[in-house]
């Protein structure tokens, strides 16, 4: 087996193992291959040992990959396209056109560029809201870092999500967000306790909408983030190896 093949095998035991330790059932967790910096033949191998969910960081990168795979294995590859960083408004067109799932409406003005841009072609885009449940200035995301308690930040969480539901061809489907860089692993384990807590208030909130998808977990703490009910984690190094 090549080295691709035997850390994507290591790593799916991992996430089973963590699913179970979790008592969710095996599967439950979607793995999202981080192939940001990796080339277009790296996802083609990936694609070859079953791999389908691929997440991006930059929508140009994104865009050129997603037709490179298009070309080589034709259009319906069965591949859903992760777009996880967040976007400058000027590329929010290709984030329309390309992307499946986008992970990262961190402020209401990408949305609504994100919205007009689809609203000219009709495609619909699922959506998850950034939040920045941490604090840390460096981070991206609307502010949570104290929603349990903030009347300022409930209002806000709760117009994002409306501002999202009420554009045209944009569907909110639930919260994405990263733990601070070396933490200890108790305090991370407690973000993303946090993060479901909020996920879960929105949803009280917004019935009619489906806002189940919970996107968080990475290398480094991906089996905190499966014990506190992410059902997406985005996994670069675990799979691919070292980023040059
Ligand atoms: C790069 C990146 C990841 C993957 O990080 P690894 O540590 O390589 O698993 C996950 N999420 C986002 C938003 C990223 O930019």
């Amino acid at each position: 087996m090549n080295d691709l093949k035997m850390r994507y095998a290591s790593l799916v035991e991992q996430v089973q193992q963590a699913e179970r330790r979790a008592g969710r059932p095996a599967g439950s967790t979607t793995i999202v291959a981080v192939s940001k910096k990796h080339p277009a033949g790296t996802l083609i191998q990936a694609y070859h040992i079953g791999i389908r969910h691929f997440g991006e960081n930059r929508p140009e990168e994104l865009a050129h990959k997603r037709q490179t795979l298009e070309g080589e294995l034709g259009v319906d590859n069965g591949i859903t396209w992760h777009l996880i960083g967040p976007v400058q408004s000027r590329k929010t067109p290709l984030a329309a056109q390309n992307a499946d799932l986008f992970h990262a409406v961190d402020r209401p003005k990408i949305a609504s560029r994100l919205s007009a841009k689809l609203s000219e072609t009709g495609r619909a885009l699922d959506v998850l809201l950034e939040i920045n449940i941490s604090g840390e200035a460096s981070k991206a995301g609307f502010s949570a870092n104290e929603w349990e308690t903030s009347p300022s930040q409930q209002t806000d969480l709760h117009q994002a999500v409306m501002n999202l539901d009420n554009l045209p061809h944009l569907n909110p489907r639930g919260l994405m967000t990263m733990a601070p860089w070396g933490a200890d692993p108790a305090d991370i384990q407690q973000l993303f306790r946090r993060t479901r807590g909020l996920a879960d208030w929105l949803s009280q909130r917004f019935p009619h909408l489906d806002l189940s998808t919970l996107s968080m977990g990475m290398t480094n703490d991906f089996s905190l983030a499966i014990a506190e009910g992410a059902t997406h984690v985005r996994i670069g190094r675990a799979i691919f190896g070292a980023r040059s």
